[in-house]
């Protein structure tokens, strides 16, 4: 396990001095690793040399680790969430002693999504548990749970993980993964290793680098740039319920693209574009990227308010891609003051008079 020191530490000190409570209740934001620390706890409890995460040789640690130790009950939620009828069964399990050993463990996930009479029927097990019994229960954040249930148990408060530590949880899931595009999930996922792996399935990662690789080989030809933006812009609405993140990806890489301009060359902002960094720094001024940043999130509001997803493509790639180039030539003052300095018509003027030059090369 990465990261969680306080929880662990709790629990491995009542492991040590034999003060196991009965319940505990891990609480934290999802994928942290609240299932992981059960787990180790689980195999803590049932395991001949009591160590956390088991020894992994005795008969104990190697029945659990097939999943078929008949001490250890795993309650996870049938759909969105633990069933009535689940509790009944483990309530009926709870009336024998254990089997193999002295010690029974159940875990109960995700119980924060329990409907009323779920939890009702299992706060008399928390209450009082037959000897024998420990009962681990894991909860997201996301929901509130019901205090008759946390007031029952021990907490144990799990947090979201620093971003490098959780980049680190995550290649080594997928050692194929960048240290970059490792970063720039974790940043995106919040700290939580659980859901940045649930991004990677996305595949968004790949289309985003597409997606910049074609904008900055866009035409300056405008018929031709209107229909490469178009056929992007197809492209990305067919991502459908994706889209958001695929916003909140896009929104990440310019925003880091802006800290690179404000910070000058040199400085390595976590992302997972190197090379591609570079050329989008060449290609979008502080302004253009200021008037991107402001797109994305107006394109992610119209998304929010039912605007059709190709419109919302549409309109938020082409001004991506219509964004005046950055001036070759260095300049003496700083762009910074530009930017703020022109306004809307000036800027399309500018835009508009250089096209015309482009198109004329
Ligand atoms: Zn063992």
């Amino acid at each position: 396990m990465v990261g969680q020191e306080r929880p662990l530490r709790l629990l491995q000190r009542a492991l040590a001095g034999g003060r196991l409570a009965h319940a505990y209740l891990l609480r934290g934001p999802e994928g942290v690793g609240k299932r992981t620390a059960a787990r180790a706890l689980a195999a803590a409890a049932l395991c001949r040399e009591a160590v956390f995460g088991g020894c992994g040789l005795c008969p104990a640690c190697r029945k659990l680790r097939q999943s078929v130790h008949p001490d250890f009950v795993h309650l996870a939620p049938q759909g969105t969430a633990i069933k009535i009828d689940q509790i009944r069964g483990l309530k009926d399990a709870l009336r024998f002693a254990p089997l193999a050993g002295d010690r029974r463990v159940v875990l109960l996930e995700r119980v924060q999504a329990m409907r009323p009479e779920a939890a009702n029927s299992l706060l008399k097990v928390l209450e009082e548990p037959p000897p024998g019994n420990l009962l681990l229960l894991t909860a997201d954040e996301n929901e509130p749970i019901l205090s008759t249930i946390s007031s029952r148990c021990q907490l144990l408060a799990f947090g979201p993980l620093p971003r490098e530590l959780a980049a680190l949880v995550l290649r080594r899931e997928l050692p194929e993964l960048h240290e970059a595009e490792a970063l720039a999930l974790a940043a995106l996922a919040e700290g939580s290793p659980g859901r940045a792996l649930a991004l990677h399935a996305t595949g968004m990662l790949a289309f985003r680098r597409s997606l910049i690789e074609r904008l900055l080989d866009s035409s300056d030809n405008q018929a031709v740039l209107t229909r490469e933006v178009l056929a992007l812009a197809a492209e990305a609405a067919e991502l459908k319920e994706h889209l958001p993140l695929l916003f909140d990806l896009l929104r990440l890489f310019f925003r880091d693209l802006m800290v690179r301009r404000l910070a000058g060359p040199g400085f390595e902002a976590g992302s997972d574009l190197g090379p591609l960094l570079e050329r989008a720094r060449e290609r979008w001024s502080f302004a253009a990227l200021s008037a991107t940043l402001s797109a994305i999130d107006t394109a992610s509001r119209a998304l929010a308010q039912n605007v059709t997803r190709t419109l919302v493509c549409e309109t938020l790639l082409f001004t991506i891609a219509s964004q005046k180039k950055e001036d070759p030539l260095p300049r003496p003052s700083p762009e910074y003051g530009r930017g703020e300095k022109e306004t809307r018509g000036q800027k399309s003027e500018i835009r508009e008079g250089r096209r015309g030059q482009v198109a004329a090369q």
